[in-house]
C-alpha cells in the first residue's frame, strides 16, 4: 500500500549548483515502486468518488508505458477495484512491454485500440465512451480532472515547505501543476515545465483546474521538452547519470529527467534570483525506464 512515511523531503546538491542556492527534492517517487508518485495523488479522489457512486470498476486510458496505466492496475487491486485499460495503439503486445504485463498481471483487462480511435472516443459525447460508462468509471487519461487536481494539492500539505520560493514540476497534462498552485501560499511561484512539444495548450488547460481563491503565481515553460513527448537524446541520459552518481536519486526519462535538466538551464540563465529557495517535485515514474535498454542508465 503506498505510505507517505516513504516519502522524503531531501536536499541536494549537485556540483552545478550555484552557491547560495538551495534546493530540495520532493520524493514522491519513494510512495511506491509502481502507483508511482503524483499518480496516486491523481487517483486518490477519483478512486474515492468511484467507490461512493456504487462502481465496482474503474475505466481509463493510456500509452504503452504509461506510468498511470500502471498506477490505476496496482490501486484498483489494492482497493478491490476491477479495471479496464484502453490503450493507444493496436500494434503493441502485453507479453513483450514490462508495464503493461505488470498492469494486466494485477487484473487489468486490456483493450488494444488505434490511435485514432482512442482520440476519438475520448471526445465527451462520442458513442463508445458512452458505451464505457455503463461499464464503469471512467477516469480521464492522466487522471486529468478536477478530482485529480485536488488529490495534488495534498501534495505540499506533505511537509512544512511554505520557505520555498519556486516550485517545479514536469507537466504532461498539467493536472499536478495545477494542484500545486492552488495549494502554494502567495510568495511561491510554480514552474510547470512541459514534456511536449507544443504544449502552449496546456495554459488553459491548467487554467481551467485552478481555483479562484489561488494566491500563488504561476508559469508554464514550454522550451524544455528535449524534442518532444518521449524523445529522449544522449545529453539528456548523460545529465541523468550525473545527477545520480552525484545525488543517489534516480529520475526518470520522459519527466523527472526533464525536470532536473530544466533547472538547470534555468539556473544557467540566472533565471532565480540570489538566495532562492527551489523545491523540485520527484513524481515517480520510474517504472517507465524499463522501456530503455539496459546499462544505458546508471542505476
Ligand atoms: C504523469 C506524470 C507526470 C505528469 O503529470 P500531469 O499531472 O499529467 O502533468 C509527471 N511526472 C511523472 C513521473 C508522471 O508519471
Amino acid at each position: 500500500m503506498a505510505d507517505y512515511n516513504n516519502i522524503t523531503l531531501d536536499p541536494v546538491c549537485p556540483s552545478w549548483l550555484p552557491e547560495g542556492m538551495n534546493a530540495s527534492m520532493l520524493r514522491l517517487d519513494k510512495l511506491d515502486p509502481v502507483i508511482s508518485g503524483n499518480k496516486w495523488f491523481k487517483l486518490k479522489y477519483n478512486l474515492k468518488e468511484a467507490r461512493e457512486a456504487g462502481y465496482q470498476t474503474i475505466i481509463t486510458f493510456g500509452g504503452a508505458w504509461s506510468n498511470h496505466i500502471a498506477a490505476t492496475a496496482q490501486a484498483c487491486r489494492e482497493n478491490g477495484l476491477s479495471c479496464i485499460g484502453i490503450i493507444r495503439g493496436d500494434e503493441i503486445h502485453s507479453n513483450t512491454n514490462t508495464t503493461l504485463r505488470h498492469a494486466a498481471a494485477n487484473g487489468m483487462q486490456l483493450r488494444f485500440v488505434s490511435r485514432a480511435q482512442y482520440s476519438a472516443m475520448q471526445q465527451s459525447g462520442h458513442p463508445e465512451l458512452e458505451k464505457l460508462r455503463q461499464e464503469g468509471f471512467v477516469i480521464p487519461e492522466g487522471g486529468h480532472n478536477a478530482a485529480g487536481a485536488r488529490g495534488c494539492e495534498e501534495i505540499l500539505s506533505l511537509f512544512p515547505m511554505e520557505e520555498y520560493t519556486h516550485i517545479l514540476v514536469a507537466a504532461g497534462t498539467g493536472t499536478t501543476a495545477a494542484g500545486l498552485i492552488n495549494a502554494a501560499g502567495a510568495a511561491q511561484e510554480v514552474l510547470a515545465i512541459a514534456v511536449l512539444k507544443g504544449a502552449g495548450f496546456l495554459e488553459k488547460e491548467i487554467q481551467a483546474l485552478l481555483s479562484p481563491y489561488h494566491r500563488s503565481t504561476w508559469k508554464l515553460l514550454t522550451d524544455f521538452h528535449q524534442g518532444g513527448y518521449g524523445k529522449i537524446n544522449r545529453e539528456l541520459i548523460a545529465f541523468m547519470n550525473q545527477f545520480y552518481l552525484q545525488t543517489g536519486i534516480p529520475t526518470d526519462i520522459i519527466y523527472t529527467g526533464k525536470l532536473v535538466m530544466a533547472f538547470h538551464q534555468l539556473l544557467e540563465q540566472q533565471y532565480f534570483p540570489a538566495n532562492s529557495k527551489v523545491l523540485l517535485i520527484h513524481t515517480g515514474g520510474l517504472q517507465g525506464n524499463q522501456s530503455q535498454q539496459e546499462g544505458i542508465l546508471a542505476f
